[in-house]
């Protein structure tokens, strides 16, 4: 099975995701955190993104499709995959059509209002990266392996906005785009964690 994920930062993609890969047994791909690890180990991919990242713009098209295409390629995708935060443009979900379609796209839909302070209490485990709340998760260790906790470059207001705007113009459009396909399951994002992974696990289901 094949998943990809829609909805604005903030809306739950990758904490949905990384549940559903446990469920399903296949990879949870995050094309944020493939580039984030870039960064981390100080990579020539690393060096060229991280200045755009930390601006809440989006890397180029070539780089991020080429990452993504080798990443695909890999035995562990054989079964299918859950790809979050890939594609945000037209031009990245037509060069998906033509390596591995998605047989479904899960649009997270949620409120604007509730995005911000979902960015801003979001603690990431720069070591596993385990996503959590800080309303959730109030201590600074990662409950998984116990690295202090951090806040993400981009999870600052400035750069959040700009996110909203970037996601707005260029990645809502592949909504349409999928509906068009006929392979659009929109799940209502505001509810709690569990109650939206029972929602995409039946969504699923259905088709
Ligand atoms: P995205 O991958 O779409 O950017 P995340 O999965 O990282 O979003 O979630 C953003 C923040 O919101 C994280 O701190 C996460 O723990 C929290 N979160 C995700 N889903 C929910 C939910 N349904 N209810 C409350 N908080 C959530
Ligand atoms: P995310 O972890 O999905 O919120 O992504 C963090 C940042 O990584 C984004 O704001 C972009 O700068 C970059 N990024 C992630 N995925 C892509 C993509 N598919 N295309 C371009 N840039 C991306």
């Amino acid at each position: 099975m094949n998943i990809i994920f829609l909805g604005p930062p903030g809306a739950g993609k990758g904490t949905q995701a990384s549940l559903l890969a446990g469920l399903y047994d296949i990879p949870h791909i995050s094309t944020g955190d493939i580039f984030r690890d870039n960064i981390k180990r100080g990579t020539p991919i690393g060096k060229e993104v991280k200045l755009i990242i930390d601006a809440g713009a989006l890397v180029p098209d070539d780089l991020t499709i080429s990452l993504v295409k080798e990443r695909l390629k890999r035995e562990d995708c054989l079964k299918g995959y859950l790809l979050d935060g890939f594609p945000r443009n037209l031009y990245q979900a037509e060069s998906l059509e033509s390596v591995a379609p998605p047989d479904m796209a899960v649009n997270v839909d949620i409120d604007q209002d509730i995005l911000v302070s979902r960015l801003a209490g979001r603690r990431a485990c720069p070591n596993c990266a385990g996503t959590y709340h800080v309303s959730a998760v109030p201590s600074e260790l990662c409950p998984v392996c116990g690295v202090k906790l951090t806040v993400r470059p981009d999870d600052v207001p400035e750069t959040i906005r700009k996110r909203l705007e970037v996601y707005n113009s260029q990645t809502a459009p592949l909504i349409a785009f999928y509906g068009q396909l006929g392979k659009l399951l929109t799940i209502d994002g505001n509810q709690s964690i569990e109650k939206v992974c029972g929602d995409i696990v039946e969504g699923l289901r259905k088709e």
